[in-house]
Parts: structure tokens; sequence; C-alpha cells
């Protein structure tokens, strides 16, 4: 586990990672559910090692638009480029699902397995690293998020900041070149939100390129090099940190910080 002292790094050390060669792109992104048109014209670039942070009214269209990004819900307008990859023959889709990791706000652990089990049952199954190989990076892994101790557990008898670092671990054993996360704290008790985000906060600092749907405005102004402030199914501000809090030039993103700040 990083010490304390190295997660409690000013604001500004989130922000000096090297920033590298565009690794996602979106174009035009369309999203229909039925008649209801979720995502409307969506253009995004994001730079590797860049942490991105997406806020903004419930229904907007963030989980959609992030849930594109590794195909779970499939765009129907527009393209979407993953590490010169494109996001549209079927038979991309695990080249894409191989190099993004996700973590959702429900942890979806598979409660019948141990947490090493949990860890290590994608790289054996899709990466074919043998058994021995895919414990003992789950072991480093556990420990880099701090539970090495709970592997052989089950999901239930772990608390759920402890099970969110369970779920970061597991995709983090996947070799991920992105992380995306679905408002990861939003299910959890106030006093483990800070244990999950320390962890994000270590993952930033390491150059992980990372997209956060989260309101924790706190880790936003810290960690995100920028903010998307999503209404209506498009990004409407995309802007850095200290820009979006400062003077936010949408009126919904003003109505919006009105209310959470
Ligand atoms: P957010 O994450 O910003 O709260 P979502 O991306 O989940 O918003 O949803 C955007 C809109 O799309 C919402 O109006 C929602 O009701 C609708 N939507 C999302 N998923 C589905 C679905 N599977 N079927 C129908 N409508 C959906
Ligand atoms: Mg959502």
């Amino acid at each position: 586990m990083t010490s304390p002292q190295q997660l409690e790094q000013p604001a500004e050390a989130g922000r000096t990672r090297a920033i590298g060669a565009p690794i996602i792109s979106a174009q035009d992104v369309q999203k229909h559910f039925g008649s209801f048109h979720a995502l409307r014209g969506v253009n995004l670039t994001v730079r590797q090692g860049e942490v991105v942070v997406i806020i903004g009214p419930s229904g907007s269209g963030k989980s959609t638009f992030i849930r594109t990004i590794n195909a779970l819900d499939p765009h129907d307008g527009g393209s979407i480029t993953v590490d010169n990859i494109p996001l549209d023959g079927q038979g991309n889709l695990d080249a894409i699902r191989r190099e993004v990791g996700m973590v959702f706000q429900s942890f979806n652990l598979f409660p019948h397995l141990t947490v090493l089990e949990n860890i290590t049952l994608a790289p054996t199954r899709v990466r074919k690293t043998s058994k021995a190989d895919a414990e003992k990076r789950g072991l480093e892994l556990l420990r880099r998020v701090g539970i090495e101790e709970q592997a052989h557990k089950y999901p239930a008898q772990l608390s759920g900041g402890q099970q969110q670092r369970v779920a970061i671990a597991r995709a983090l054993a996947m070799d991920p070149k992105i992380m995306l996360f679905d408002e990861p704290t939003s299910a959890l008790d106030p006093e483990m939100i800070k244990e999950v985000l320390d962890v994000m906060k270590e993952l930033a600092r390491s150059g992980m390129t990372m997209l956060v749907v989260t309101h924790e405005m706190g880790f936003a102004r810290e960690v995100a090099d920028r903010i998307l402030f999503f209404d209506q199914g498009n990004i409407v501000e995309d802007t850095t940190p200290d820009e979006f809090y400062h003077h936010p030039k949408h009126d919904r993103a003003k109505q919006f910080l009105s209310k959470i700040l």
C-alpha cells in the first residue's frame, strides 16, 4: 500500500504526469434507446495518462457514454477509436475490452469466488496466464490496494470499501491501458469513500489513463486534468477543474455547482 504521506501529495502532484498521444477518440457519438436520444453527437479526445472527470445531472448520459467506450452499450452513430482500434466491427470487442478496465458503483464481484479467485479468473481464462503467475500478480495487486490479507475471503465477508478495492484490483489484473469508473464511491458509506479514492489517486499518479464519473469534488480538483460536464446527452463544458469551479460557463453547470458545493 502506498504510504499515507505519498497519498497526501499536494493537489498539483496529480497534474504533473506525462500526457501522451490520443488514446480515446470519440466523434459525433450517438446513442438511442428506442425513441430516446441518449447521446447526441459526443466529441472527445483523451490522451494517454490523462485523468478526466465526468459530472452532470442524473440522466444526462454519463454512464451511457462510458459504457460505449468499452462497448457494453454499442453506439449507433459516429465513431469511437480506442488505442487505434475502431470500435465498430463486432470482431474488435474482445481486443477493446482487454485494453479497458471498468469499475461500477455496485462492485459486481462474483459472490461464489474468493477475492483472489475473482482477480485471477479473467487472466487465467482470457489471457491464458498460468494459475501460479495469476495468483502472484493478484496478491501484488491486493497489496497495492491495501487488502492483501483478505485474499481468501468471499466478497460478502468484506466491507463495501474493501469490495470496491477488490474490483479495482480485478480490473487491473488484465493490465488495461484505460480505466473507466462509474460512480465508484456512490454506494459506499461515507467512512469508506476515502480508502477507495486514495487507491484511485495512486492509480492516477502512476500514469493510468482514467475516465471517472463522480461527484466527489475534492477528488476531481486534486486529480483531474479535465472536467467534462454532461447535459442532455452531450458535453457542454470541457475544461480544467479550476476553470470549471471558478468560472463555469454553461447555465446548467452553474446550477449544478450551486447544488453540490
Ligand atoms: P447518467 O449516468 O448521466 O445518470 P445514463 O447514461 O444512465 O445517465 O442515462 C441517460 C438516459 O438514457 C436516461 O434518461 C436513461 O433513462 C436512459 N437510459 C439509459 N439506459 C437505458 C436503457 N438501457 N434503456 C432505456 N433507456 C435508458
Ligand atoms: Mg450513471
